[in-house]
């Protein structure tokens, strides 16, 4: 008995940059600029249907449409916070979950995006840390996050402008080529064209990605989770630090390549009696001597599940400023979205929180142990 052959899968061409287009394109038989006119369609004006794409011959229309599609987060809800934030949830083509955050006026617009469903990191008082990691994103799930905001909100324009930062769930740097093949795609002049300088990508401080992302001709802003001032205290609160201590971590930050005038962010978490001394503030500015840094404090958003508490206002004006006196640029981390659950560290899908991988005891070992 014969069957019928199975209908051959179509290919994603959502996260393919503008080069790898056009090679697929010339496999089609098509002339290559036709790639620049597909690649502008999808990402500058948001359009994914190959019959819409009005300057294109119409038989290379259907041929593309038989062969490729463009695939696309489904944006599953929408929820506006009392500040504005707004926080998007989407679902992925195998039914997985992640969010974005826009937030208005920072002054500039900003979206912040994910690099993972869940996370493997693991950090003592991050949400998306106790869900674990369930897979990487891939470049198109990425991009595909600033292509459905840019849009929603009418930023997609040459007027308009935005900022990103790669602060979602997830570490870039453990999903590193899906990452930056993203922000390539997002910083091409063909498409939306954000400029490295507008993309922050934060890390919890691989070090070889540090290494590896100093290398890169399209760069983005590097900003750093410190969120202690000693190896011990790290190890607690970061357990990769266990494999990439404070000492490797500030080396390489040393080393990596600033252009002029930029600099390297430092998040630091303020946690109510753990982190939060004065002589925490000392050490730390010891720490980042001879660094082109700036410190952003982020005094914790709390949550159920999050064994540490958020210190008072008075104690992170007083940490600020032994940092300040001490020369360091420093900025508090105003909590955005928190009525909507769009804070940082809070971004989680599907009650996902497996108890298992939580550490509810680190903060009693950490208290136990200072
Ligand atoms: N994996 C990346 C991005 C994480 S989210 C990284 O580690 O940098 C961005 C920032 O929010 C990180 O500095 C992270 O440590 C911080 N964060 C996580 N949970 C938080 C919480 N509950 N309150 C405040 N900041 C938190």
């Amino acid at each position: 008995m014969t069957s019928a052959p199975a209908p051959a899968r179509r290919l994603d061409i959502a996260g393919l940059e503008l080069a790898e287009l056009e090679a697929r394109l010339a496999e089609l038989g098509a002339p290559k600029y036709h790639a620049r006119q597909i690649f502008a369609w999808i990402h500058r004006r948001g359009v994914t249907d190959f019959a819409a794409m009005s300057d294109l011959p119409k038989p290379l229309r259907s041929r593309l449409a038989e062969a490729w599609t463009v695939n696309t987060p489904t944006l599953i809800r929408k929820d506006v916070s009392t500040d504005g934030t707004t926080k998007y949830l989407f679902e992925l083509g195998d039914g997985t979950r992640i969010e974005s955050v826009f937030i208005p006026d920072t002054p500039a617009q900003t979206f912040c995006i994910s690099s993972q469903v869940g996370c493997a990191m693991a950090c003592a008082f991050c949400l998306t840390g106790k869900m674990g990691l369930t897979r990487h994103l891939t470049a198109g799930e990425i991009e595909g996050q600033v292509r459905v905001l840019a849009h929603d909100l009418g930023l997609a324009g040459p007027e308009t402008a935005f900022n990103i930062v790669v602060m979602g769930m997830g570490e870039p740097l453990h999903n590193y080529d899906a990452t930056m093949a993203a922000l390539r795609i997002v910083g091409d002049k063909a498409g939306l064209a954000v400029p490295a300088r507008r993309i922050t990508l934060s890390t919890v401080g691989l070090v070889p990605g540090i290494e590896k992302l100093g290398q890169e001709p399209f760069m983005p802003n590097l900003a750093v989770s410190l969120h202690a001032s000693h190896e011990d205290q790290r190890n607690l609160l970061v357990p990769v630090n266990r494999k990439y201590d404070l000492e490797a971590l500030i080396a390489a930050c040393k080393r990596f390549p600033l252009k002029r005038r930029s600099r390297i962010t430092f998040e630091y978490v303020l946690l109510k009696g753990v982190n939060d001394t004065p002589d925490d503030a000392r050490r730390l500015t010891r720490l980042l001597d001879g660094i082109k840094g700036k410190i952003n404090l982020l005094p914790l958003n709390a949550a159920p599940g999050i064994p540490f508490e958020r210190p008072e206002d008075g104690r992170v004006d007083a940490f600020a400023r032994i940092l300040a006196d001490k020369g360091l640029t420093v900025s508090v981390r105003k909590s955005r979205g928190r009525d909507i659950r769009a804070a940082c560290g809070q971004l989680i899908v599907d009650e996902g929180v497996r108890g298992a991988r939580a550490k509810p005891s680190a903060a009693q070992v950490l208290a136990d142990r200072l």
